[in-house]
C-alpha cells in the first residue's frame, strides 16, 4: 500500500454505525460503558498518564487509587483473596496455566469451554481433556463427570490432572453449571479449579470463596462495562505466590504479569464503571426474568430456545428453523435476518446466521426487548 494522503485519510474520523442500535450481541451488552467510564475515557486518553505517579508497578500506584481498587475493592467484590488486573480473560487463564506449566501437564475443561481456554492451554503445552456434557438439547454437565474424568486420568497418566477449569457460563448457550457440586469433585482430588466467569463476573453476583474454586478469571470489556481489553485474575492465598512469583532480577516485577499489565484507560474505565456494577449485580434477578420472558416471546413465533430452559442468563441460543426457511427464498439469502434487524436499528445477529444464532438480553428494558422480540414476529410475518 503507497501511504498517500488519500489512502491515509480513510483512518481518519471513524464513525460507528451501530452506536444508537438497540444492542443484543452478546459479546457487547454488558460492556457498554457508563456515563462516569465515557469521562474518564476523556481523562485518561493520553499513554501511560495513569503512570504520574507510580513508583513500582500499576497495581500499586495509589494516585489514581489503583491499589485499592486491585488490592482491596476486588478482592472483596470477587471473594478471593489476591487479584490482579490483566489484559483479559484469556490472558488471565493463561497466566494461570503457565504458572503450573511441567511436562506432560493435563488439564481437564468443560466440554462447553470457550476457543480461549483451548489455545492459552496449548500455548502453556498441557493436554487438554474435557468433560463431557448431555449435548442436544440442554447441554447440561453431571459433576460426577468431573469425578470420573479426574479418575481416567489418573489412570491414563498415573496422576490427576494439573488444573481443571470449568466455564461460568459458557459462551454459547449461557448454562450456569452446578460449579459448587464441581468445585467439590475438584477439591476430593486436590485439583485447583478455574472458574471462567467472561459471562458472569459484572453481571451477576459471583463468590469464588462460596463456590469453592481457587481461581476466578474475569472479562472487564465483556461483563465489567470496560473498555478493554481487560480482566481480571483471582488467586486464593494457597497459590498466589506461585502465580505472582516476582522476577529475580527485577524485584517488584511479576514475572506472569509481564511486569504491568493494563496501563491505560482501560483499567480507569473499569474503575469508573465499578461502583455502577457492583450495584447493577443486585438487579441479576431482574435480568433473568426479562431473558425468560424473552425466550418465551421468541418461542411463541416458533423459535426453540436451547440450553437451560427456563435459562438463568441472559445470553440465549435460539434455534430458527423458520428463519431458515426464509433465508432459502429471500432476497439476501441468508444475510436476509441481519438486514431486516438492521433497517430497524437493532445490532447483535451475526451476519450470514438465521437457523440459530445467540443473542443477550442484559441490560434493556421491557420496552425495548417488546421491540425486538415484535421486530422478529414483523419479520417472519413479512416473509410468509
Ligand atoms: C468472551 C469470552 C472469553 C474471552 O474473554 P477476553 O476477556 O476477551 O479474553 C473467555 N471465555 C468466555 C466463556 C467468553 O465468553
Amino acid at each position: 500500500m503507497e501511504l498517500t494522503n488519500n489512502t491515509l485519510q480513510k483512518f481518519k474520523h471513524i464513525k460507528r454505525e451501530t452506536s444508537d442500535f438497540v444492542n443484543i450481541d452478546p459479546l457487547q451488552t454488558a460492556g457498554i460503558l457508563t456515563p462516569e467510564a465515557r469521562e474518564a475515557i476523556h481523562e485518561w486518553a493520553d499513554g501511560y498518564s495513569v503512570c504520574d505517579f507510580c513508583t513500582s508497578t500499576v497495581d500499586l500506584i495509589k494516585k489514581p487509587p489503583i491499589k485499592d481498587f486491585v488490592h482491596k475493592a476486588l478482592p472483596s467484590f470477587l471473594g478471593i483473596d489476591e487479584v490482579r488486573v490483566t489484559t483479559g480473560a484469556r490472558e488471565a487463564k493463561f497466566a494461570i496455566m503457565n504458572s503450573f506449566r511441567t511436562e506432560n501437564a493435563t488439564i481437564l475443561i468443560d466440554e462447553l469451554a470457550h476457543y480461549s481456554t483451548i489455545v492459552a492451554a496449548q500455548r502453556a503445552n498441557f493436554n487438554i481433556v474435557k468433560v463431557p456434557s448431555s449435548g442436544y438439547p440442554k447441554y447440561k454437565i453431571d459433576p460426577e463427570d468431573y469425578a470420573k474424568s479426574i479418575e481416567n486420568i489418573i489412570s491414563d497418566t498415573k496422576k490427576p490432572p494439573t488444573l481443571a477449569l470449568l466455564t461460568y457460563p459458557d459462551g454459547n448457550y449461557g448454562n450456569l453449571q452446578d460449579a459448587e457440586s464441581i468445585a467439590k469433585k475438584c477439591q476430593e482430588y486436590d485439583v485447583p479449579l478455574i472458574l471462567n466467569c467472561a459471562y458472569s463476573v459484572g453481571r451477576m453476583p459471583v463468590n469464588a470463596k462460596e463456590i469453592g474454586a481457587d481461581f476466578i478469571v474475569a472479562s472487564g470489556h465483556k461483563s465489567m462495562a470496560s473498555s478493554g481489553p481487560i480482566g481480571l485474575l483471582g488467586t486464593s492465598d494457597q497459590y498466589s505466590d506461585i502465580i505472582f512469583r516476582k522476577s529475580p532480577t527485577n524485584k517488584n516485577k511479576e514475572v506472569e504479569m509481564l511486569g504491568c499489565t493494563a496501563r491505560g484507560t482501560t483499567i480507569m474505565t473499569m474503575m469508573a464503571s465499578f461502583p455502577t456494577v457492583v450495584e447493577r449485580v443486585n438487579n441479576w434477578g431482574q435480568e433473568v426474568n426479562n431473558a425468560r420472558w424473552f425466550s418465551l416471546k421468541l418461542e411463541d413465533i416458533g423459535l426453540k430456545q436451547v440450553g437451560d430452559n427456563p435459562h438463568n442468563h441472559d445470553l440465549l441460543f435460539f434455534e430458527a428453523p423458520i428463519l431458515y426457511d426464509i433465508s432459502q427464498k429471500a432476497k439476501g439469502g441468508r444475510y436476509f435476518l441481519y438486514k431486516e434487524l438492521k433497517s430497524r436499528s437493532i445490532h447483535g445477529v451475526k451476519p450470514g446466521l438465521t437457523k440459530n444464532f445467540k443473542l443477550s438480553t442484559y441490560g434493556l428494558d421491557k420496552e425495548k426487548l417488546s421491540y425486538v422480540a415484535d421486530s422478529f414476529k414483523e419479520i417472519i410475518e413479512k416473509h410468509t
